[in-house]
């Protein structure tokens, strides 16, 4: 079976040393309580739990899957007592406001957690992974009845929240929805409709299951201006605030897929069900959009949680597996053959997946630290700058996280070379959970669209000179420094190509907009790997002062320099690659006929 350490030693660099959490925490009007102690103990408890609870649930949850009898969903054996434990432990409350029930710590310390469930269970994390998005979409634009009755339940995990979206015909382009809402005397709304690949759509996991729905009014617009979001309680609540009477909304049948076996991926049939408007009429997108933000932060973490699965299980097999003899001689002559660490291929793979985790891990913290100033800032200079970076960088760690986490699962499998094949080690499983983070909470191209089209040339290029600013000051400040020259001038360079890459493509925007969608995916991969470099250089800089100042952890140090050369040198080289595809621009792709694609093959 897999095992999992919580990397507890990297994750106090990154928040103690490199992003001065402490200081980020005592600035934030309440989340003083975040205190350095509460902080290690949390991080600690969280790791046992992942590691003692959730783990050994993951391997037979994908095995067993759910099960549908009659319309009620079974979760996999466990699911359901790991879920009441996390309830009782308090962790579904960590982030949310004290006003209904949270314990007000800030939203970066359960994206710490976060990273732990979803390195152990992706599957089992999903249940409560979506409700803390319900319980936002409530928090912004439900009215203060709709928050009376759904919002603590949500925060403190007794209900669960879904997130329903997607229609057969239409899943990216959500103009397209057929799903309707007919208002009913009572002030409420009658909801028909069928969603699919509603995740933990149904399940045995809590008490009452809050659908936030999507739908168009009789009356609406067309295409996505006339969308309106509705909260559809599985059981309507009763005068006490209870699960009531049976709400019209049932699961149709469980999809089998790829992976993430162990979560309820369901089709969701709205009958008549009773729906409340949440927000205004045809703003319905808007309001969905507080969900997908949030959740599209939390797919990228679940990208970072598998890319550390899978580093920390192939690096103990390669430490182990005998093969071989290294090319310049034994390195354990006792031995028939030699671990297969010795040998550069597998140390490529095994320092892929290492770079692209512990660079995520800053990504991610990173950004954290920006969720946490727009959310409880005071100084509201600060909080436009935080969001415009947060804006700039949520495609960036949901995209390029997940793109990367399937890379080094994918380099997981093959350091265990045919036994990484095979069902029993848990490396196949981590590929199949993480290729549908490539998918969902948009796609990775849509992903791409979102971060070229809309946030960068949308602004005129504003959001990521905020970014690209913040780089060159770095920079700046290190110029003199020739200890960390290595990773200072090349991210110069780097960062100086980014505007200019982008100023490029903004021109040929102009005349042909296909450019924009043709260049978008290499951009954003290409600005995924500029940010890892950034903060890989800036953790260069902090690990050689350490080492300059004197440390018991030279070796922590020396090896956090070393996967930062390996990253400079072996994988952001990558980038040139994506700026030769961007500048060979649309033409490439869009002179072959839809029809003559076909050519060679007749159907
Ligand atoms: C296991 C699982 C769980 C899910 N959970 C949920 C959930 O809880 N709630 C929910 O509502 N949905 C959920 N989804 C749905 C998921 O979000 C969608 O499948 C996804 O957004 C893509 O939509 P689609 O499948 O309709 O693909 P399509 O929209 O048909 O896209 C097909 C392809 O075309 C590309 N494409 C489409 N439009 C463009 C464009 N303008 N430019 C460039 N490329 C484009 C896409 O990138 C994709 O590659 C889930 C899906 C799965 C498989």
């Amino acid at each position: 079976m897999p095992d999992y350490q919580a990397p507890l030693r990297d994750l106090r660099f990154v928040m103690d040393e490199l992003l001065d959490y402490p200081a980020h925490y005592a600035r934030l009007p309440g989340a003083d309580e975040a205190t350095p102690d509460v902080v290690a103990a949390i991080l600690e408890e969280g790791a046992r739990f992942a590691r003692e609870v959730l783990l050994p649930l993951n391997q037979s949850g994908d095995r067993e899957g759910c099960l549908l009898e009659g319309g009620d969903v079974k979760a996999p054996k466990g699911f359901k007592a790991a879920y009441q434990q996390y309830v009782e432990g308090g962790w579904p409350s960590l982030a949310a406001d004290p006003e209904h029930g949270g314990q007000g710590l800030p939203h970066s310390l359960a994206m710490v957690l976060n990273e732990m469930v979803c390195a152990t269970n992706l599957a089992w994390g999903m249940y409560p992974g979506l409700s803390h998005g319900a319980a936002d979409a409530l928090r912004h634009h439900g009215t203060d009845e709709q928050r009376a009755t759904y919002l603590t339940k949500l925060v403190e995990g007794v209900w669960t929240g879904t997130m329903c979206l997607t229609e057969p015909h239409c899943g990216t382009d959500l103009g397209l929805i057929k799903t309707r809402a007919v208002p009913a005397d009572d002030g409420a709304y009658s909801i028909t409709g069928t969603k699919i690949f509603i995740s933990a759509g149904e399940h045995d996991l809590a008490d009452n299951i809050v659908h936030l729905v999507l739908a168009k009014l009789p009356d609406a617009p067309e295409g996505s201006k006339g969308i309106s979001l509705f909260v559809v309680p599985k059981f309507l609540p009763d005068e006490q605030g209870n699960p009531g009477e049976r709400n019209g909304v049932v699961c149709g049948s469980l999809e089998h897929k790829m992976g993430i076996h162990g979560n309820a991926t369901c089709v969701m049939n709205f009958d008549g069900a009773k729906g409340f408007l949440v927000g205004a009429p045809n703003k319905g997108l808007a309001c969905m959009f507080t969900m997908m933000n949030a959740a599209r932060l939390g797919v990228g973490i679940q990208g970072l949680g598998l890319t550390e699965a899978s580093f920390q299980n192939s690096l103990a097999y390669a430490r182990d597996r005998l093969q071989m003899r290294a090319l310049d001689g034994p390195k354990a002559p006792e031995k028939p053959a030699d671990p297969i660490i010795v040998h550069p291929d597998v140390r490529r793979m095994l320092l892929t997946q290492k770079a692209f985790a512990e660079g995520g891990r800053m990504l991610v913290l990173y950004t954290a630290q920006m969720l946490d100033i727009v959310e409880q800032g005071q100084d509201s200079a600060e909080r436009e700058h935080a969001e415009s970076l947060l804006g700039l960088l949520t495609p960036i760690v949901k995209a390029f996280l997940t793109e990367v986490g399937f890379e080094a699962t994918n380099e997981g499998v093959q350091v265990f070379g045919g036994h990484g094949f095979i069902q029993e080690w848990g490396m196949e499983q981590l590929v199949r959970d993480a290729r549908i983070t490539r998918l969902y909470e948009g796609t990775t191209g849509i992903q791409a669209l979102d971060l070229l089209g809309r946030k960068v040339l949308m602004s005129q290029g504003e959001s990521l000179k905020v970014f690209t600013k913040e780089i060159h000051r770095f920079c700046q400040a290190e110029e003199g420094n020739s200890e960390i020259a290595e990773f200072v001038r090349p991210l110069a360079k780097l960062n100086k190509e980014w505007g200019e890459l982008t100023m490029g493509i903004g021109m040929k925007a102009m005349s042909d907009r296909e450019e924009v969608g043709a260049a978008s995916v290499d951009y954003l991969m290409y600005s995924g790997y500029v940010t890892l470099a950034y903060l890989f250089a800036r953790a260069a800089s902090t690990a050689k002062a350490a080492l300059a100042e004197g440390t018991d952890d030279m070796a922590f140090y020396t090896a956090k320099l070393n996967t930062a050369r390996f990253y400079f040198q072996r994988l952001l080289p990558r980038t040139k690659a994506h700026v030769a595809m961007i500048q060979a621009g649309a033409e490439p792709l869009m002179a072959i006929s839809a029809e003559d694609f076909g050519l060679g093959f007749e159907i």
